[in-house]
């Protein structure tokens, strides 16, 4: 067994190589640094990441199509 270190994901949007030092989870949000997306963990393995849900934008409507995990809103 080998201790992966190595985190690198490709971002959705530009295509740019993404890394992570520390492992990532599911659910963490990760900016990238060369388009400034939101971008969200959605695999370990494979890392995988997808764009964030942001939530302060109502007005767009809900019509994204993710409901292929249950997403855990953070209730107040
Ligand atoms: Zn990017």
């Amino acid at each position: 067994m080998t201790a992966e270190s190595k985190n690198i994901a490709h971002c959705p949007d530009c295509g740019a190589e993404v890394r992570l030092k520390k492992p990532p989870y599911v659910g963490q949000l990760i900016t990238c640094r060369h388009c400034d997306s939101v971008l969200e963990v959605v695999n370990r393995f494979p890392l995988e990441l997808h764009w964030a849900e942001t939530a302060w934008d109502d007005d767009e409507g809900s019509n994204l199509n993710s409901g292929r995990n249950g997403r855990r809103r953070n209730g107040r």
